[in-house]
């Protein structure tokens, strides 16, 4: 079973457009240039509603994660590990690591974005040991 594709809202159509390209996309403020993820409306930091879409690096490192073995839901294999990822541009992502041993995750380990493909031919960013 193939992993359900994201809701694509007129809020994260950038970051999920950005996603099925390969490619890691946060907004930047229009009026002060500073970096929001989530996607969201408004500006947390000068309220303004202007942005563009910035691609990343999608580089970073393990700020927190937790392991997760229910409920389970059949397009995922068990246990999975949901992190919170600092990347190195200063937004925090929470996502999925992958390709790690659950008992191998050590907060700070340093990881790169890769993108496992989703229903609806969309895709969703996941991290990898770098
Ligand atoms: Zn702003």
């Amino acid at each position: 079973m193939t992993r359900p594709a994201p809701i694509v809202t007129d809020d994260n159509r950038d970051f999920w457009e950005g996603a099925r390209e390969g490619r890691l996309i946060a907004q930047r403020c229009s009026d002060c240039g500073r970096l929001r993820h989530p996607p969201r409306p408004m500006c947390p930091h000068c309220h303004s509603l202007g942005y563009e879409p910035a691609e990343l690096a999608g580089t970073g490192s393990i700020y927190s994660y937790t392991i997760l073995h229910h409920p389970q839901h059949p397009a995922f294999s068990y246990p999975v590990i949901a992190v919170l990822v600092d990347l190195d541009e200063g937004v925090r992502v929470l996502s999925n690591l992958v390709g790690v041993a659950p008992d191998a995750v050590r907060i700070g380990t340093r990881v790169r974005v890769t993108f496992e493909t989703t229903a609806d031919d969309m895709a969703v960013p996941v991290f990898e040991q770098a």
